[in-house]
Parts: structure tokens; sequence; C-alpha cells
């Protein structure tokens, strides 16, 4: 044997040996899970009106600290952090193995490789990189997996756009179900003729048309129309719908932004005095409460995480920008009066929890303290959201959930 294949042949044989996947722990629903949507808790559920469009509310009181929701990606984007995550489960690791055919991404194990049908129709293509196309191209080659034909995949498009009820019991497959959850999220539409939006369709385009699976499909000139219709309305759904969230690389402690576009969770409406908060684990978005809520309240999700330190205006202007609505939330239009905050400021919870101020380096007994205290405080003052104290409080409560979940 040569000196290279036998340097080859250890170099294998130590990959295998020190290939260990962080162990990660799996989040589990507090309560059963959703007949019709086993990600999110039973006691939720699925509502629209006229102002909100889709919404999620509670069916009962529930708890602080309950998680709520688990939900995978539908699609993500890991342009900034590639080499540190795996393309199929988002995981990071030192020791991840390249794909055999390109030199684009890099799997955890076989078993990620093996799994990701959405790479063995577009290796090779290079999209990877290619900031926010990647989710595009990778939420339209899912569409493609699920569909024997561009006519069918056609007519499922069109009947899911048609129709009001965001679930169906018509759809063949977890897949098709899937997709048709995707089609009936909120779209950004004031893009849509936009320069910008014209050029990243045509991209998109460009690289699907090269596959050859997706050449197979779409072989007429109408249906090469459908596709690029079709990638139109991917992307402006992509747009309203992706999340940024902040995630420490284990290289040298960078920090990278996964784009993660999930589709339940998309359900949840924004309030800058959000009752849920959610993290980041592996390739799932883990909701829970942080504040008390009422059977019937809606819950809330904050957007961008970003918004905390803005000015009213400021951060109104960026939800107006971005996501084309006027935030009304009780942060927005405050109403709590100077007397109740300094009742709360001299409340002896209040003044504990400020006084732990490094909740993140708390072991588990002081975190189990720093909740129960914080619990009681929100429970008691649960009528003066928003404030800057219980906002102080229920931060101060999720950062400890998030220490308890193995979050970074
Ligand atoms: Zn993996
Ligand atoms: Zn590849
Ligand atoms: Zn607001």
């Amino acid at each position: 044997m040569s000196k290279l294949e036998k340097r080859e042949a250890e170099c294998r044989k130590h990959m295998k040996e020190s290939t260990q996947i962080e162990q990660v722990a799996t989040p589990v629903l507090s309560f059963p899970p959703n007949k019709n949507f086993p990600c999110m808790a039973n006691v939720l559920d699925v509502q629209s009106n006229e102002e909100y469009g889709k919404y999620i509310v509670t069916k009962r009181d529930i708890e602080i600290g309950e998680i709520v929701m688990v939900e995978e990606g539908y699609v993500f984007d890991i342009s900034s952090s590639e080499e540190t995550s795996c393309i199929t489960c988002l995981q990071s690791q030192k020791n991840l193995i390249p794909c055999d055919n390109c030199t684009d991404v890099m799997f955890c194990d076989h078993q990620c490789m093996e799994t990701n049908e959405n790479h063995k129709i577009g290796c090779g293509a290079s999209y990877n990189r290619l900031h926010v196309c990647r989710m595009v191209i990778d939420s339209i080659l899912k569409a493609v997996n699920a569909f024997a034909n561009a006519n069918d995949l056609n007519k499922f498009v069109e009947c899911a756009l048609a129709t009001r009820e965001f679930d169906s019991p018509t759809c063949n497959s977890r897949e098709q179900k899937e997709y048709r959850s995707f089609l009936k999220l909120l779209a950004i539409t004031e893009t849509l003729d936009s320069v910008m939006a014209m050029n990243m369709v045509a991209t998109q385009y460009h690289i699907l048309s090269r596959l050859s699976a997706v050449k197979k499909l779409f072989d007429s000139e109408e249906k090469q129309r459908f596709l690029m219709h079709l990638i139109l309305q991917h992307y402006s759904i992509i747009k309203r719908n992706s999340l940024g969230i902040h995630s420490e690389s284990n290289i040298e402690n960078q920090s990278n932004v996964i784009e993660i576009m999930p589709i339940h969770f998309s359900l949840f409406n924004h309030s800058c005095s959000p009752n849920i908060k959610y993290v980041k684990i592996g390739n799932k978005l883990v909701a829970f409460t942080v504040l008390p809520v009422k059977k019937g309240d809606q819950l809330f999700i904050q957007y961008i995480k970003e918004l905390d330190n803005l000015e009213t205006k400021e951060r109104r202007d960026i939800l107006r920008e971005t996501f084309q609505f006027e935030c009304k939330c009780s942060k927005c239009l405050p109403c709590v009066k100077v007397q109740d905050s300094l009742r709360m400021q001299l409340d002896p919870d209040f003044l504990f929890i400020h006084a732990s101020r490094q909740t993140h380096f708390l072991d588990p007994e002081k975190r189990l303290i720093l909740k129960d205290k914080a619990k009681r405080f929100l429970k008691r003052y649960n009528q003066f959201k928003w404030s800057d104290e219980i906002e102080w409080v229920s931060d101060g409560f999720s950062n400890c959930v998030k220490k308890d979940l193995g979050s970074n």
C-alpha cells in the first residue's frame, strides 16, 4: 500500500472513531400533541379573522414555562455557517463529513447524508452558499419530491391557494400536507415587482432548470412558466416567514445567524411584549410560555430579537417596512401608570431577580429558585404588561428555560 493510501485509511478510521454527535436534549411538548398538527400542543388551536389572518390561541389557561410547540424548520439557510453545521439536521459539531460528490455541504454522518432527498437532486448545483436563494430552491425541491408530475403539482398549488381552510384532510402524504400548509402562509406582496425580487427569481430559475430531475418534470414552456410563478410565490412566503437566529459556533466562538423557515411556528403573530419565546435546538424550534396565558388568549412571539433596545417609533417603522403591519401591542401602546411600576420595583421577588442578573451562569438549583420567583411575580402583576418590570422578569425567566433546554 502506498504511503498516501495508508494515510487515507488511517484518517478514515480516525474519523469514524472520533465522530461523535453532540448529545442534544430532545425537547418535548408539555402537553399531548394536537391531533391535526402534531408539532403543537393540544391546548392550542389555529383560528383566523380579518385583523390577524391566521393565528394561534389557547384552549385553556397555561402557566409560564410550558413548551407548546416543537417544530423542525421546513427549510433553512446556513450559508454563514456551512463549515460548522450539518445541512440535514443543523447540528454543529467539529467532525463533519463532506458530500462524496461536491464541496458544497457537510453532514454529521452517513445517515444524514442518505436521508437528505433534496441534496440528492441538488448536489453539484452550488447554490448552498447563496443567501436566501438556498431556502427557495430547497422549498421547490421539496415540492418536486412530493409529486409525480408537474400537472399534479400545478393542480395542488391552485387548489391550496383557492381554499380558505388552513387544514385539509385530502392530502395523499405527510409531505403534501406539509407543503399545503407552507402554501397557506402569509406572503409578502409589496416586493413582488421589485427589480431585486425579479433578479432573485431569475437566478433561482436558472439554477433549478439545470437540475435533471427538475428539467424532466417541467418539460414544456407552459410548465416552465408555472415553475417561475411558483418560485416567486415561494420567495414571497419565505421572505415573510423566515426567522434569523443567532447561534454560537463551535469554532472560535464565532456567532452565526441561521435563517429558519418554519410552518406552524409562522402562525404566531408578532408582539413586542410576547407571551411566547423560542430557542433553536438542532433543526428544531422550541416555543415556551414566558407569561401566564388565559384561555382564549392569542399567543405571540417577537419576530426580530434586536427590536428590544429600540424606541417605539423605530420599532414600529421596522415592523411596518419588513412585515407590512402596524404593531398595536401593549408595548407599542402602553398604559401602565408610574405608581404601578414603582409597586413592582419594590416587590421582594423583583429585587431578588434583579440582583441575580447573570441568569445564564446560574447553576440548575439557582435557576429553579429564580424561575419560581419569576412565576409568582408574573402571575401577580400580569395585568401590567407591557411594563419594563414585566419584560425584565419575563426575560430572566426565558434565559433560565433556554439554559435548561441546553441552548448556548
Ligand atoms: Zn446531521
Ligand atoms: Zn453534494
Ligand atoms: Zn409592538
